[in-house]
């Protein structure tokens, strides 16, 4: 089982802000990636505001959303985004076009241990490892909206994903 310790999110939109956060809150060091900085800083602003109300409702103290935020990292630059990951959770547009484009960018871009997971609610995810040349690292992390509410997280293999992905992956998500 890998050792995951850097995660990158990307799409900074309503799934990738809340992924990003709750991964921060877990502990992992996190990046968060999107085309444009108005996406990104919008995402930043969106997990601020679900730290904040955290506070207000007593659930968190304000050293939570200062830890939280240190750990977030956020760009628009793929290349930077993929060179030190060890997981990348995709949450962009769900359209299988889309999907597969950065899925072969990401295979071309991350270090060879990376695993390539996708947000992704209907695709499958055996077309979507089809689009790269580690297909045994790709699998679904499917979370609920809103993701900084809602424990619940689908795990989802594809045909080829292997049982060490899946272990790593597992592990994460109850983190
Ligand atoms: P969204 O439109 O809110 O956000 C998508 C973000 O991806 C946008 O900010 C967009 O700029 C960005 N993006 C598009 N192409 C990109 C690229 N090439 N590189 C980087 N960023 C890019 O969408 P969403 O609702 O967060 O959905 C994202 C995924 O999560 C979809 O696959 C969707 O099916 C899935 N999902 C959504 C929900 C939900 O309730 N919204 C729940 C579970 C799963």
């Amino acid at each position: 089982m890998a050792d995951v310790k850097n995660i990158t999110v990307i799409g900074a939109g309503t799934m990738g802000h809340g992924i990003a956060q709750v991964a921060a809150q877990s502990g992992f060091q996190v990046t968060l990636c999107d085309l444009k900085q108005e996406f990104i800083d919008n995402g930043l602003r969106r997990i601020i505001q679900n730290l904040d109300k955290g506070i207000e409702r007593g659930k968190l103290a304000e050293e939570d959303k200062k830890s939280a935020l240190a750990k977030i990292k956020a760009i628009t630059n793929l290349e930077e985004a993929a060179r030190d990951a060890d997981l990348v959770i995709e949450a962009v547009l769900e359209k299988i076009e889309l999907k597969r484009e950065v899925f072969g960018n990401l295979d071309r871009l991350c270090p060879q241990h990376t695993i390539l997971a996708s947000n992704t609610s209907s695709i499958s995810l055996t077309e979507i490892a089809a689009a790269t040349k580690r297909p045994q690292q790709v699998i679904g992390m499917h979370f609920f909206n809103p993701v900084h509410i809602m424990k619940l997280l689908e795990v989802i293999v594809a045909k080829q994903t292997s049982d060490d992905t899946l272990q790593t992956v597992l592990a994460v998500g109850s983190k």
